[in-house]
């Protein structure tokens, strides 16, 4: 019998990004824990971390490749399904050309080395306009609000969780999410250690959530209404004369552009349409001000909205008018290991961010960061004419559940001239394709978290070798997207993987070495080249990141610098310490100043001003999580299925005596997009006059292989959310405060 091994990985499912110890025995996970010495997370972990063990033995899970042939999906070698791609594929972009293709990212790309990594070599290779993302069903309004006030889509301030004495929470439920656009593993010890240290937590949402249960004070806030809240709070701090940028004053530009427009908005003007009154607004500006260590912090419930960028932008706002912006205890900018956008390029000054530098073809919408919303992806697929979407190409990701209108989008579909999914799973989405690319299971992979430790509450980097290999002849998905590259470059389904990861990392290093900034600025390349070597793919890569980033060797330049090599020799992750004050050195803005009132959010607040005088009536609906989902891609596994049903929707006793629904009836809930029905929970804890259904769910349908989530198909709630609603600066789907009618079902 195999002995037991104990191998050490980061938990790739959520953002937290903990460590985990995982024994097995052979090709058998025996055993899941957290990492007693993993310097992030020190032992933590989640329900979801013991599922990885079903995740990777999970019978459903796809291991080779399939192709559909007379109307049915069969497994097919490698090399078939590489030549079906092409031979379908190549024809529909020579003859419509490369906009005709649209790619969509699911959010699991974020959390692999090698999607994150090698996605973005395909999509430049491939040099589509029609590129789509869960990031605009998800945070696209932070990363567009950060992008004008410091520079980068990643200049993201993080809370200071473990030195802030004082924390505003909007729309965000770490206790049970684990935290997002802020990595921080145990999430709930840290935010609960705020109030043990005699700190204040303060959460505004829609549910009293279980973050809103522990926190020192919860207050219910119509949902979009956040802009509103924190423009009352703004104008409070000038009003008062709170306003205090201590050492931000001299880094900061537009303050008197802001005060002028929280003139409109002050917190009587605002409460009767937020929910909260005029005093608690007042109260908590003066706390916020008057905190020696604070931050504020929001997250979905604020981005997925019609003024997500708006709210977004003024959490970032009341940081620095508090002068709690890059301050230890306040809101923070990571330095992360493998760099970022805001590490690299000149300290201090920067290209900025633009947008719309082309639009959809047939709404008209703006690019973000390169991204169309997907709420336009259907209409792109149904509308005939030059630049129409015939072929589209999914990774990691199920659309169908997962944006605004799945119905108008399956139907879409189905009217694709072809279709490629690269995924683990037939699911509701990939069982249109005709060709399905199967993925590895996350532990034959190795990871190193280069996007999410950018949003960590500390500097922190850690590398994992794969626990397992991946099966003979599977292919990892780094040589699937660069099969794929070679493809859309015509040359052809057996283009040579190994010249083609070459090419790639000379391009990669002959632009270091050719960017002043560089710490490897002038060297030869192929020095460089020599260096990394015999690394290759994502191994390569990464070496190249660590040892250019703000901790790396700069290839010798720096002895002792950090190096993959250096980081192997640590399974348990390497500290990099406590965030530090980075303003100026973080800007990139052109200006070389944090921009509080960029242009394009100025010109939208007049829109926000007619929110005000819009009525209150009618009921609006939400989403929520729960700890054991994760969107719509782990309900096939037994261990996160059991105990009662949880896609139901909540509902407020005054609301569901008003509709005549009772808890545990079924109830019709209708929109403009469409109508579903789904079990009534009745509870207190949704404010009245929302109701709140969880989105992911809606498995079950034929052609699946999903047994286990089958069984406990739910509903997709995204069949009631509106393509047609969007933040119009993000191009962010509005889910979250949804128009619905709702009655007991016949
Ligand atoms: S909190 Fe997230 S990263 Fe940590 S164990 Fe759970 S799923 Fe994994």
């Amino acid at each position: 019998m195999a002995n037991v091994r104990i191998s050490y990985h980061t938990c790739p499912l959520c953002e937290a990004t903990c460590g985990l110890e995982i024994r097995s025995r052979g090709r058998e996970v025996t055993g899941i824990r957290g990492d007693a010495d993993d310097v992030f997370s020190r032992g933590f972990i989640c329900p979801k971390a013991y599922a990885l063990k079903e995740l990777d033995a999970d019978p459903d899970r796809l291991r080779t490749p399939l192709i559909r042939r007379d109307g049915a999906l069969a497994p097919a070698t490698w090399d078939e399904a590489f030549a079906e791609i092409d031979a379908r594929l190549t024809p529909i972009l020579r003859e419509h050309g490369r906009d005709a293709l649209a790619v969509y990212l699911g959010n699991p790309s974020a959390h692999s080395l090698a999607l994150s990594i090698y996605n973005q070599v395909f999509l430049r290779a491939l040099g589509s306009k029609n590129m789509y993302s869960a990031s605009t069903v998800d945070q696209m309004p932070k990363q567009v609000a950060v992008g004008l006030m410091f520079g980068t889509a990643l200049s993201t301030p993080v809370p200071d969780l473990d030195r802030t004495d004082y924390l505003l929470i909007l729309g965000a439920n770490p206790f049970v999410s684990n935290g997002s656009l802020m990595t921080a593993p145990d999430a709930p010890g840290r935010i609960g250690a705020i109030r043990q240290r005699g700190g204040t937590v303060v959460v505004t949402d829609p549910c009293r959530t279980r973050t809103a249960a522990e926190a020192t004070e919860h207050h219910f806030i119509r949902p979009g209404t956040d802009a509103l809240f924190l423009f009352g709070i703004v104008h409070t701090l000038f009003a008062e004369r709170l306003v205090r940028l201590g050492r931000l004053a001299a880094h900061t530009a537009g303050v008197e552009q802001v005060q002028s427009l929280a003139r409109d908005f002050a917190p009587e003007t605002v409460a009767a349409r937020c929910g909260i009154g005029a005093d608690v607004i007042r109260r908590l500006a003066r706390e916020l001000a008057r905190a020696e260590r604070a931050a504020v912090y929001a997250r979905i419930g604020t981005c997925t909205q019609a003024f997500g960028t708006l709210a977004s932008w003024l959490v970032d706002v009341i940081n620095v008018l508090t002068g709690h912006l890059d301050q230890p205890g306040g809101a923070m900018f990571t330095r992360p290991g493998a760099g970022s956008p805001h590490t690299r390029g000149t300290p201090g000054r920067g290209k900025g961010v633009r947008f719309g530098r082309r639009h959809s073809r047939v709404r008209q919408l703006p690019e973000v960061y390169g991204e169309l919303p997907c709420a336009c992806l259907a209409e792109e697929i149904e509308t005939p004419g030059a630049g129409q979407v015939r072929a589209l190409i999914t990774i990691a990701g199920n659309p169908v559940l997962s944006t605004p209108n799945g119905a108008r989008l399956e139907r879409a579909l189905e009217r694709l001239d072809f279709m490629v999914s690269l995924d683990i799973y037939l699911n509701e989405t990939t069982r249109h394709a005709d060709v399905i690319l199967p993925g590895l299971s996350p532990l034959e992979q190795s990871h190193c978290d280069v996007l999410l430790r950018q949003l960590a509450i500390r500097n922190v980097v850690t590398y994992s070798p794969p626990v397992f290999d991946p099966p003979p002849g599977q292919q990892p998905e780094w040589q699937t997207l660069l099969r794929l590259t070679g493809i859309v470059t015509c040359q052809g389904w057996a283009a040579d993987v190994t010249a083609l990861d070459d090419f790639v990392t000379l391009q990669r290093v002959q632009q270091e070495v050719s960017a002043p900034a560089s710490p490897i600025y002038g060297r030869d390349p192929e020095d460089i080249l020599a260096a990394l070597a015999p690394r290759r793919g994502p191994e390569r890569q990464i070496d190249l990141l660590l040892r250019t980033g703000p901790y790396g060797d700069a290839f010798g330049g720096k002895p002792g610098g950090l190096t993959l090599a250096a980081l192997e020799a640590q399974p348990h992750g390497i500290d990099l310490g406590p965030l530090e004050p980075r303003i100026p050195e973080v800007l990139r803005t052109p200006s070389g100043k944090i921009e509080l009132a960029p242009e394009p959010l100025m010109a939208d607040v007049a829109r926000l001003r007619g929110q005000l005088v819009q009525p209150t009536d009618g009921l609006v609906m939400i989403g929520r999580r729960d700890l054991r989902s994760n969107n719509s891609w782990m309900h096939n596994l037994p261990a996160l299925m059991k105990g009662k049903p949880r896609c139901t929707m909540l509902i407020h006793p005054a609301d569901a005596a008003r509709v005549r629904v009772a808890d545990g009836e079924v109830a019709r809930v209708s929109s403009r997009a469409g109508t579903l029905d789904v079990p009534v929970e009745v509870t207190d804890t949704i404010m009245p006059g929302v109701v709140s259904i969880p989105h992911g769910w809606g498995h079950g349908l034929p052609g699946v292989q999903l047994r286990i989530a089958g069984a406990q198909a739910g509903v997709n709630s995204n069949l009631l959310a509106d393509e047609l609603a969007l933040d119009p600066l993000s191009g962010n789907a509005v889910l979250c405060g949804i128009p619905v009618q709702v009655e007991r079902a016949a």
